[in-house]
């Protein structure tokens, strides 16, 4: 027999994928009417009806007027409330950090940045990060919104599950606990991530998350890490470390790499292996780009020599994961179109001919995904679990 106690907790956990249910479905769609909703999900006309009173009286959803054609009395359609709350996102990479502020809907609604030094104190650089965040919070208090959570997106080893930064090599940083510091000093919830992976969940919430279930995002810079979606959800593996494509081996002769050993993937695609091979350091990404638009030979050679490299590479992700989507983006995104041709046929030439039938390989249209995604992380934990946030509980 089932205790009360028991019989509340299913309840309560009925009522929460359902809550989540219907607000992942307007968040897809757009707009619904409550029959629709019922119907699509295959939930009683009652119970939608019920969870979309909660969730109107949440504010996380509005109602909006609708004539249909012809004549008849307006209908209501649904959709989420852009004023349900707001989203902090933050990233800290090597140059610079930068914050935005979203709406519900995931509309970027306020952002700012500063450029930091990988050589200034750790206490520096955090601070900085902490006054934008702080600026960012009072922006939307300023307009009346309420703070849903803070998402922060870092290069390097992140422990999601606990929140802690446990070793960014390019700012030689261990164990950072951002969750419980930053949770403490602004009040709300904060996620953390590596920066490849909000990449990832940044592009797939804009992209066409039909034809983007299983996806590598490479974010290719100093380092370079592989944020994967696989089968429509972030995979981080069991130590939450998982992605780390730059130190797969793709030389056995190689050369060595800041992580002690030779041969890995992003000793020849990168910041570092374009300083090495063009002989310039420090690296002015500008001027090649400048450069390769103006078809400077030489230039255009390290670049094939590069997508080479990163078509091999690909060629192992696709063989292994059978993606459909390798989206390539960060701090080298201006150069990657200049490799992109040679990086796709070397693809079709070495991963098996079944696996890379449906992949696309492609350069991110935007220089914001990881920090977007950063937010993102807020937005979804409450699309995954509203019920905190709506006042009647049962
Ligand atoms: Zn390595």
């Amino acid at each position: 027999m089932q205790r009360v106690s028991d019989k509340k907790a299913d309840q309560v956990t009925v009522r929460r994928l359902n809550m989540s249910a219907i607000l992942k479905l307007l968040r897809e769609r757009g707009t619904l009417a409550r029959a629709d909703l019922a119907k699509e999900l295959g939930m009683t006309r009652n119970t939608a009806s019920n969870i979309v009173t909660d969730l109107l009286q949440a504010g996380l959803v509005v109602e909006t007027e609708f004539r249909r054609a012809g004549a008849g009395r307006p209908g209501l359609l649904l959709e989420i409330a852009p004023n349900g709350g707001f989203a902090i996102g933050a990233e800290i990479d090597i140059s610079r950090v930068i914050v935005i502020a979203v709406d519900f809907r995931g509309k970027t609604l306020w952002e700012a940045s500063a450029e930091i030094s990988a050589k200034q104190p750790r206490a520096t650089i955090i601070g900085t990060a902490e006054q934008l965040v702080a600026d960012g919070l009072a922006w939307g208090a300023a307009e009346g919104l309420k703070p849903l959570g803070i998402g922060l997106g870092l290069a390097g080893l992140v422990d999601s599950e606990n929140g802690i930064l446990t070793y960014a090599p390019t700012l030689d940083w261990t164990d950072v606990p951002f969750q419980k510091t930053w949770e403490e000093k602004f009040a709300v919830p904060v996620h953390i991530d590596n920066e490849a992976n909000t990449a990832a969940l940044g592009y797939h919430t804009y992209a066409d998350r039909s034809t983007a279930r299983n996806l590598a995002y490479l974010s290719i810079g100093v380092g370079m890490a592989a944020g994967l979606m696989l089968e429509g959800h972030l995979f981080h593996g069991s130590g939450g470390f998982a992605g780390q494509a730059g130190h797969m081996k793709i030389r056995i002769d190689g050369e060595k790499c800041a992580c002690g050993d030779h041969g890995c993937w992003v000793t020849e695609v990168g910041v570092p292996a374009l300083a090495r091979k063009t002989k310039k350091s420090p690296i002015d990404l500008a001027a090649i780009t400048k450069g390769l638009r103006e078809n400077d030979a030489e230039l255009q050679t390290v670049a094939d020599e590069m997508a080479e490299m990163l078509g091999l590479g690909i060629a192992n992700l696709v063989n292994l994961f059978n993606l459909d989507t390798v989206i390539l983006g960060g701090a080298m995104r201006s150069v990657l179109p200049f490799m992109l041709e040679k990086t796709r046929a070397v693809v079709d030439q070495r991963a098996l001919k079944q696996p890379r039938a449906n992949v696309r390989v492609k350069v991110s249209g935007r220089d914001d995904d990881s920090v977007f995604g950063a937010a993102c992380l807020v937005l979804d934990s409450i699309m995954n679990d509203p019920v905190p946030l709506v006042r009647s509980q049962i």
